[in-house]
Order: structure tokens, then sequence, then C-alpha cells
């Protein structure tokens, strides 16, 4: 690709390895599995894998699984598939779960240290007396309890005797610290909840904060790279690390999470529209899940292409989603096979081409390309509905009118001679002439004529379900609820004809329907027999810098 400048992440990583304070990398791709992976995601796995494989490095993928009652296996398989999809490779599969021993001991050290207390504050109180960024917190009335009777409490805690809330563990920091993140902050709690993988062994869970710098020592991982909103707690990620005394001390370092305009990027809001019905599952195409923009036609590549082109910040920002689509499009255009669909099928009639002829025609499958295919024609084809207005409304109108000419792709120059209505005035057949001598090669091919249509075959085309999506929210930025700015036509169903040739179509298989765009065959409903197709972008790019 284009050469870009180095982001800052490399930059760090450059003087890491020049000044020797690592002779390699080692990063890591830590989702909570409680729920499909997003876009933004993407843009993580591209960081922390690519910069793996830039540096001939290694990345981990790394279960954040220290939340029992969210965490299911369904997330964790749709999580590696998404993740070989996009064409990464991972060193290591490690769950957080399994360091719970471990974390346990960290923890038992602290106390030890007189560095933690088991407190018996609820979630409420511990909240009102955190105090705010401009009035220091209250220290807890068990902030004094001693070093035995806090490691006989937390002993306790992990052996069941206490309720959920009635106890957690804090650290002993500061509750005058000027970073709220630091005042005495909650490690563990306890939660009854069945874990998706430890059942129900332990009953107290590490906070992430406590847990996720154990989790990048545990695993020597160098380079620890999160979302911005984690740069406040970064000094309570190293005063772990360094008050737990772990032999391995990484580095967090915080890049912009992604944001894109009109998109919903929360596991948690996604997960609304898929209970709620409002999407037919994760894997909606209208989903910006990974699985929803594989399901719609979306390319690894393009997806990489997009994380290269946003590139790595340290300032948040929207980023607009047709940049996203730009990305797939200049694939698509370079790979996807060129067929012609017909998505609002009007009957066209050429009257002098001879009754029960049928003949077959040749279609690059890439413009300037070398293969073909065969297209067949005959007397009735289909046409666009938008392609024809029984009276040109200006001299610039190059579709097809009454009395007007226009080439037909890959076939002959068509006139138009009348048109056929139904009771209601509605034109339901366009009666036509043709020039038998004016297909490519023959004395006429060169004629000029200023519309080129696409068309289809009555007797042969394929009856198809066409799905065109649009943005799951309305364009407006209405304040409230997303659910209330949901837009109401993202989802709308044609019946439409494709040529034959798309019953070669593997599921998921890219195409590019002339003049009307791209789109893919649905991975879970097409088949020979049932024809469904996705849009997955248009032609037009509405994309500016
Ligand atoms: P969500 O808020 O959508 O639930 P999350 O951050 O809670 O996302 P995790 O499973 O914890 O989800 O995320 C795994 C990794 O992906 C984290 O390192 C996180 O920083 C990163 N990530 C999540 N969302 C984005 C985003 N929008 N842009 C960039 N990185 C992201
Ligand atoms: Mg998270
Ligand atoms: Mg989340």
């Amino acid at each position: 690709g284009a050469v870009r400048s180095r982001n800052f992440i490399e930059e760090i990583i450059d003087a890491d390895l020049a000044a020797g304070r690592h002779d390699h990398v080692l990063t890591r791709f830590p989702p909570e599995p409680n729920g499909y992976l997003h876009i933004g995601h993407a843009k993580a796995i591209c960081l922390n894998f690519g910069l793996a494989q830039q540096y001939g490095g290694a990345c981990n993928l790394r279960y954040d699984d220290t939340n029992p009652a969210k965490e299911d296996e369904e997330y964790v398989r749709s999580i590696e598939e998404d993740i070989h999809w996009l064409g990464f490779a991972w060193k290591n599969k490690l769950y957080a779960s399994d360091y719970f021993e471990y974390m346990y001991e960290c923890a038992v050290r602290l106390i030890k240290k007189g560095l933690a207390f088991v407190c018996d504050l609820s979630a409420e109180q511990i909240r009102e007396t955190r105090g705010t960024l401009t009035e220091p917190g209250k220290e807890s009335p068990f902030r004094s309890r001693s070093v035995e009777e806090n490691l006989q409490l937390f002993e306790e805690m992990r052996a069941g005797r206490f309720a959920d809330g009635e106890k957690v563990l804090r650290a002993k920091i500061d509750m005058a610290s000027p970073n709220v993140n630091m005042r005495d902050p909650v490690i563990y709690r306890i939660s009854h909840a069945e874990h998706h993988r430890t059942g129900s062994k332990w009953v107290i869970y590490p906070m992430y904060d406590f847990a996720h710098p154990l989790e990048d020592a545990y695993e020597g991982i160098t380079h620890s790279i999160c979302t911005l909103e984690f740069e406040a707690h970064r000094p309570l990620y190293d005063w772990v690390i360094e008050n737990c005394e772990c032999e391995n001390v990484p580095h967090q370092y915080e890049f912009a999470r992604l944001n894109l305009t009109r998109t919903i990027m929360s596991k948690r809001y996604l997960k609304r529209l898929v209970d709620e019905g409002v999407v037919s599952g994760w894997d909606d195409p209208r989903m910006p899940t990974i699985s929803g923009l594989r399901r719609r036609g979306y390319t690894p590549a393009s997806i990489r292409d997009f994380c290269e082109r946003i590139g790595v910040a340290k300032a948040n920002s929207e980023v607009d989603a047709r940049l996203l689509e730009h990305c797939v499009r200049e694939d698509l255009n370079a790979h996807a096979p060129r067929l012609m669909g017909v998505l609002r099928p009007l009957k066209l009639v050429i009257e002098n081409y001879p009754e029960g002829r049928r003949e077959m025609l040749a279609a690059e499958d890439l413009p300037g390309g070398e293969t073909t295919h065969e297209v067949p024609f005959s007397r009735e084809l289909y046409i666009e509905q938008d392609d024809f207005m029984e009276e040109a409304p200006s001299k610039k109108y190059f579709r097809l009118a009454v009395g007007k000419e226009v080439r037909l792709k890959n076939a002959y120059i068509i006139k138009c001679e009348r048109v056929e209505k139904d009771e209601a005035g509605h034109v339901v057949k366009v009666i036509c002439t043709y020039d038998p001598l004016s297909k490519s090669g023959d004395v006429n091919a060169g004629r000029k004529v200023k519309g080129t249509l696409h068309w289809v075959e009555c007797q042969t085309a394929v009856p198809a379900e066409i799905r065109l999506y649009d943005y799951l929210l309305r364009e407006d930025d209405a304040e409230g609820d997303f659910m209330e700015r949901l837009n109401p036509n993202s989802l709308e169903v044609l019946q439409g004809f494709v040529e034959p040739e798309v019953l070669k179509a593997r599921p998921g298989q890219q195409f590019q329907f002339l003049r009307q765009g791209y789109f893919c065959a649905d991975a879970k409903d097409f088949s020979p027999e049932h024809v469904v197709m996705n849009q997955i972008v248009g032609l037009k790019d509405s994309f500016s810098k």
C-alpha cells in the first residue's frame, strides 16, 4: 500500500526496541465474550495483530472473562471465526478465568502488605463516598481492619459465606488522590452467577482494573494497547503491577476508539437490537458487527484497508461511515464479476426479433478482462422500470422513451415503438424493434447511441429476492434513546431477476450488478432454488475527504 508516516504506537515500539527495553513485541486482543465483535473491535484487531506481524512478534487472543453473568460460549466461537476471517492468527488462546488462582494470590499479597482491605459498604455507599473531581473522597470505616481480619474475611468471601454485594475487596491507595480511580478502587466483588468456564468454582471475581494488568503481566505482554477511556486508569494499572511485584512489566498505551456516523457501536446496544427483534440476529447485514459486515458482502481486505486508512489517533473523533463503503467499493470494483440483474422489472418485447429464437451473447466477467460468460438473449426481456419514461423529459434523457434508441448492454440497439398500459394507465409493456446489424463486431456496431441499459431475458432470468439496505439509524441526530432513532426503512425487499449465471454463485460470493451496485449471494438464505441477493453498496461514491 501507500507509504504512510509511523503512528505514535509504532514510534514507542521503535524506541523500546532501540533502547533495549524489549527485544520482541507481544500484544494481545482481549475481548470480553459478552457479544459479537463489531467494526470498532476490527480496528483493535488490525492494530494488535498488525503490530505483531510488522515487528515479527506475536499477538495473544485473551478472553477477558471476569464477568460471569454476561458471558457465553456462543460469543467465544463467533470471536474466533471473526478474527480468522479478518486474516489473523493468534499465538496463544487464553482465558483470564484461567488466572483466577494467580489473581487471588496477588490480592492476598496486597492484603498482607496492608494495601487492600475488605469493605462492607454497599456499591451505592462506595459511589457516594468516592468524591468528585474537585472534592476528595471519604475513607471507608473498614479501611483500618487488620491484616489478619482482612485475610480471614477475604478467604470467607472466596468460600461463599457472603451474598452478592455484601462485601468487596478494595485496594488501599489514596482517597484524596486527584485521580478518582486511585481512591481505594474495588478490586474484587462477589457474584454467585454461573461462569461459562469455571462454573460455580469461584464466587469472587476480579474487577477489570485489577485483572487486566495482571493478565498482561502473566503473559509477558510488552505493549498493552487499549482505548482512550482507560487513560486515567493507567496509574492504577501501574500500581497493581508494582505492588503485586509482577516479574514482567507491561505498559499500557491508549488510542482513540472508532466511532462511525450513523452506527451503533456498543455490544450492549447491539444486543438489544438482537434481543428485541429489530434485526434478524447478530449477523443481520445491517449490523456493524464483523459477522454482519461479512454477511452483507464486505471482504476482509476492505475492512483491513479501512482500519489502515483511519489510522491510530490519540483524540476521539467520528469517522464517516461512507469511508468504509468506499473501501469495499474499491476492492469489489477490482474483483467482483459483473452480472446483469433487474431490480424492478418492466417487460420489453422486440417485435421484429424472430419468435422462438434464442442466442447466446458474450459478456465480460470484468471490464477489459479476458474471461467472458454467456448471456441468453431473445424477443422478450426485462429492463429496469427506472430506465423507461413514456416521454423523454429532456434532451439529456439518455434512457429509453417512445421514439428513442438505446443500446442493450452486450447486445443490440433497440428503438421504442410504443407501449401497452393496464387499466390504471401504468405502462406494463414496452414494444421495441431492434437493429440486427448493431451487435458487437457487426456493421452497425459503431453506431452511436447515448444510453446503454442492462437487461435480462424473460425465459431464462432467475427470479431473485433482492434485499436493499440502509443505515440502522436515521440521518438526523435526534436526541434520546437510540431505539427512537431507528430508520424504519433500513430494509427493503424486492422481487427482481438476475441472468442465469447467478446460479453458479457460491453463498457469500460478491458481484457487481451492472449500473446497480454490488451484491452478494446471502450466505445463509441463498440457494439455486431460492436466489437471495444482499446489496453491499451502490456504485456511486458519496465519500469525500
Ligand atoms: P463495547 O463497548 O462495544 O462493549 P468493549 O470495549 O466493552 O466494547 P471488549 O470486548 O472489552 O469490548 O473489547 C475488546 C477490545 O476491543 C478492547 O481492547 C477494546 O479497547 C477494543 N475496542 C472495543 N471497541 C472499540 C472501538 N470502538 N474502537 C477501537 N477499539 C475498540
Ligand atoms: Mg471491555
Ligand atoms: Mg462494553
